[in-house]
């Protein structure tokens, strides 16, 4: 199972060169943990990368060590220019991880609060409601498979994830994630309807998630406030504002991630590696 994207490059014609398959070879066999974002790794780009061929397109990993052990990067709008929500290949992202042979993935996410959280203060997200409409959101088109969800976020992970905050001392709720298509931000309509039923509202979270599940893996995702919602004050929104909050918050996200990893236990005990037990028909 492992490598099977090194396989698929091969059978799909999608490596370029010799070279770059021997990059792909490369690859640590004992890749145990994906970060999926890269908010915090911003010096990711002076990792060794590889790129890794998925049947939905390649991706650039980047190799790295965190507290002994050995992590993949995957930075979701990397390219030449910032790859918007909406066109992010996350099937590609997530087949990385499964390919590579990582099983635990650790996302992060900035967010708006629909509930006043402060700025700057963190959410271990709990669950999600859907609004995306125009992105592939599962691998299974030529079968059916209802993969279960009714713990979309591993609880492995997350108490992980609260352990590295209560460690840090830093401010974090447990919270539901509304996931709108963008990439306008939303009206003040949507957020009042939206704030009915969920905390914090964001671009990226799905369908990532929820692939994840579909492969099995235990995925959750660390949410970082940058602005509140829209309506929740009296100010504009602007993107300026996320990219100052993410940027000041870059050390402190790093070092939440950090101590989660070492946090994580060895060998899988949560139910994630059973997702698709009796989800095929
Ligand atoms: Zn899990």
């Amino acid at each position: 199972m492992k490598f099977d994207g090194v396989n698929k490059i091969e059978n799909g014609g999608g490596s370029k060169n010799r070279q770059e398959d021997n990059k792909m070879e490369k690859i640590p066999e004992n890749v145990e943990i994906a970060v999926l974002g890269g908010v915090g790794f911003n010096s990711y780009q002076e990792f060794e990368s590889r790129l890794v061929s998925t049947p939905y397109g390649e991706v650039t990993v980047y190799l790295t060590t965190v507290r002994g052990k050995k992590v993949v990067v995957i930075p979701r709008h990397a390219g030449e220019n910032h790859i918007p929500p909406h066109r992010i290949n996350y099937r590609a992202n997530i087949w990385a991880v499964y390919s590579i042979g990582a099983k635990r993935v650790i996302s992060t996410n900035s967010v708006g609060s629909m509930r006043g959280h402060p700025v700057g203060s963190f959410v271990v997200l709990n669950d999600f409601i859907d609004f995306t409409r125009n992105r592939p959101s599962t691998f299974y088109d030529d079968k059916t498979v209802h993969v279960d969800v009714s713990e979309p976020y591993c609880p492995e992970i997350r108490i992980a994830l609260r352990g590295a905050l209560e460690k840090q001392g830093l401010p974090y709720t447990e919270g539901i994630y509304a996931c709108t298509e963008g990439p306008r931000f939303e009206t003040r309509a949507e957020i009042r309807m939206m704030n009915q039923f969920a905390d914090v509202v964001g671009m990226t979270g799905v369908p990532e998630v929820s692939l994840a599940k579909e492969l099995s893996l235990c995925y959750a995702s660390l949410a970082i406030i940058t602005n509140q919602a829209c309506g929740m004050t009296t100010q504009k929104l602007t993107a300026d504002e996320v990219t100052e909050v993410v940027g000041k918050a870059q050390d402190a996200i790093f070092e939440i991630v950090s101590d989660t990893i070492e946090n994580i236990p060895e060998t899988r005990n949560c139910r994630c590696r059973f997702a698709k037990d009796g989800a095929c028909l």
